[in-house]
């Protein structure tokens, strides 16, 4: 049986994660979250002082990144790193490493390799554009900016209560101008993706939506 890949793409905080995990267990497929393949790479980055002006440093780092996701708990390099992913440090550095196209090579590898034989649902910026453009089902995921950033407020304000709106509103303003202006795989909406709002939907009800199109 040919292995079946259900790309779903989208800004910051549109819900692909949470989106992408429950209709990955209602398929009973793989789910991915290739940012945190992104962030892995930072991890090691910071943790070995390397600067990301470093550029054959950084590139190693990735080339020689190796990830296993088990019981939707993300490995790289032997160790469990999931709780790490969402460092406000990672968060940081993650869109300048990947914009660097050597980067984006040597993740997109890893990203074939993971799948490999495995009915998959993979969230990114780049997943139904670059990564598996012949892919039969193709989401791009959106929703207000505004929305984005109450969401992406009401998960870090758990783990830090100083944090303001204001400032995760502009950090994701930033973040999203970075994702699509840059020259690498910017942020796009794939050819044939089927492209859903979800600023007044919520996960069963997003997951319910896409659905009605893979069953279609
Ligand atoms: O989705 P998440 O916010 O975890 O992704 C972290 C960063 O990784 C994004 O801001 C984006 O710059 C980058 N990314 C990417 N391509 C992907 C997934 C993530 O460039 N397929």
């Amino acid at each position: 049986m040919e292995t079946d890949v259900i790309t779903i793409d989208g800004p910051t905080s549109s819900g692909k994660n949470s989106v992408g995990l429950l209709l990955s267990q209602k398929l009973r497929f793989q789910f991915i979250d290739s940012g945190s393949i992104y962030r892995a790479g930072c991890i090691f980055l910071l943790r070995n002082n390397i600067s990301p002006d470093s550029l054959q440093k950084v590139v190693d780092v990735y080339k020689n990144l190796d990830i296993k996701i088990r019981d939707q708990k993300f490995f790289a390099n032997g160790e469990d790193v999931t709780d790490n992913l969402h460092d406000p440090d990672v968060t940081k550095i993650v869109s300048a490493i990947s914009a660097i196209r050597q980067v984006r090579e040597a993740v997109k590898i890893i990203q074939y390799k993971i799948t490999e034989g495995k009915n998959t649902v993979m969230t990114g910026r780049d997943i139904g554009s670059e990564i598996f453009p012949k892919a039969v089902h193709k989401f791009y995921l959106t929703a207000d900016i505004k929305i984005r950033a109450q969401r992406r407020f009401e998960q870090l304000v758990k783990k830090d209560p100083t944090i303001k709106y204001e400032t995760v509103l502009k950090d994701m303003q930033e973040r999203d101008k970075k994702d699509t202006d840059r020259e690498v795989s910017p942020l796009r909406i794939p050819e044939g993706a089927i492209i859903i709002d979800n600023s007044n939907l919520d996960i069963e009800q997003t997951v319910e939506e896409m659905s009605k199109h893979i069953n279609a």
